[in-house]
């Protein structure tokens, strides 16, 4: 079962990782936001979202102008 012991520590590994991206994306206060494609967090499907330029959270949907320049 090393496969799995492996897996375990590694997903273990993910969730501190995630927790400290999380502090620092809550800490940020997201001075600057930039349209960028994010993956869906249920299935394969990518969306537009504004993310901070900062931190790479995704903060809003963007506006239809916003999208607009995105796309153009
Ligand atoms: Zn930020």
């Amino acid at each position: 079962m090393e496969k799995q012991k492996t897996v375990r520590t590694l997903e273990s590994q993910k969730k501190e990782l995630q927790d400290q991206i999380e502090d620092i994306q809550k800490s940020c206060k997201h001075p600057e936001l930039n349209a960028n494609f994010i993956q869906d967090d249920n299935g394969g499907n990518k969306k537009v979202m504004m993310l901070c330029t900062e931190c790479d959270a995704a903060v809003r949907y963007p506006t239809s102008a916003e999208l607009k320049d995105f796309c153009s």
